[in-house]
């Protein structure tokens, strides 16, 4: 047995919506509170999905029951402990050198599964300033600065070196990193900041006009940069790219993009227009469209144009799978309605719309054909009482 793995009686049970909440004569579990999580684990053999403490007791959830005087063997999991750790310790040390050498004040802090984040009382802070303060940091964890933990009286604390001014009396706990931080604090330490690894900022938002800071620190920031040199990878490869032309490339790569899409839409009006004019030799109430290879927008501006003459358009986009009717609002077909009942009838795709136009969806080419065909034959014999 140690302080991860302990033997205890249940002293208390109570029942939520949640599940069972238990009570123990002795407990290492750390609960949820300062914006650490609770710790995970297992008490006789159950998963521990929440730590919470109300006034002096520890409640530990748990799915099932356990009976009061039960004797369980409480298994704290100490890689999660040591993570929350590690999130919490790299907190204090932001937090130190943000007010220390920016004068900013820490407002709020919290850990999540991913990351944890820290709100800053500053208007604005930029990424020069950000890697400035990674540097710091850095340094920090380079000195591999002691982290003492002690437990004083109320009147043996040094009140003026305090981070934060405390209102508790009695015995306070104090966390000092040597030459850099006094505060007192209820949360979990690692012992030197050298076991923080590595303190990355991951993004800065504007909230409340405040800045929020979400970091990751030890194993977590790892992963992210793993994760990030992946995706870049994954760049340089698509675009024979480095990390000194990347941000360029594609920024030409995106100027090039909207430069073709302008001319994709000049040659659609062109397409379009040739198309309808083609159509209108034909002196059909109806006409159809069908895309087999095009572009929904194509479609959708064909469709359009036809209805601008006065006819009923309809339109299949194969690409798409997508269906569109369409009239100039003079016909007395309420089109919407009129399509919806017919996918009703044939128990296919998915819409509807307005009065003159509408639109739906297939799971497949063969509905998609088979709703059009519906749709123009109904139109054709005006079978359409809307
Ligand atoms: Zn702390």
């Amino acid at each position: 047995m140690n302080s991860w793995q302990f033997e205890t009686t249940v002293t208390a049970q109570r029942e939520d919506e949640r599940g069972t909440w238990i009570a123990l004569a002795e407990t290492h579990f750390y609960a949820e509170g300062g914006g650490q999580p609770a710790d995970t684990g297992t008490i006789g053999g159950q998963a521990v999905l929440d730590v919470q403490r109300d006034d002096s007791t520890v409640w530990h959830l748990v799915n099932e029951p356990i009976d009061e005087a039960t004797v369980v063997i409480g298994q704290i999991d100490a890689a999660t402990r040591h993570d929350h750790s590690i999130q919490h310790t790299a907190q204090h040390v932001l937090t130190a050198l943000l007010e220390d050498r920016y004068g900013i004040e820490t407002l709020s802090f919290g850990i999540s599964a991913d990351d944890s984040s820290i709100e800053i009382a500053a208007e604005s802070f930029d990424w020069e300033l950000i890697e400035t303060l990674e540097r710091d940091v850095q340094q920090i964890i380079f000195d591999n600065r002691p982290i003492h933990i002690f437990e004083l009286q109320d009147g043996e604390v040094e009140h003026d070196r305090l981070r934060k001014a405390t209102d508790r009396t009695g015995t306070i706990r104090i966390v000092e990193i040597d030459g850099l931080d006094y505060n007192a604090c209820g949360g979990t330490h690692v012992s030197t900041t050298g076991q923080l690894g590595i303190i990355k900022v991951t993004s800065m938002k504007k909230v409340r006009g405040n800045v929020r800071l979400t970091y990751v620190a030890g194993m977590r920031a790892l992963t992210v940069i793993q994760s990030s040199r992946t995706a870049l990878r994954a760049i340089h490869q698509t675009l024979s790219t480095t990390n000194e032309t990347v941000a360029a490339r594609v920024a030409e790569e995106r100027t090039a993009r909207l430069e073709r899409e302008k001319e994709v839409k000049v040659l659609e009006a062109r397409v379009a227009k040739a198309k309808v004019a083609a159509f209108l030799q034909e002196d059909n109430y109806v006409i159809t469209h069908i895309g087999k290879t095009e572009a929904e927008t194509l479609t959708t501006m064909i469709v359009e144009r036809i209805a601008a003459t006065g006819r009923i358009a309809v339109g299949a986009n194969h690409t798409g799978q997508k269906l569109l009717l369409m009239h100039d609002g003079t016909h007395d077909i309420a089109i919407g309605k009129f399509l919806k009942r017919t996918l009703d009838d044939l128990g296919i795709g998915r819409g509807g719309g307005s009065h003159k136009q509408a639109q739906a969806r297939f799971e497949s080419i063969v509905d998609l054909e088979r709703a059009t065909a519906e749709v123009v034959k109904r139109l054709q014999e005006g079978v359409v009482s809307c």
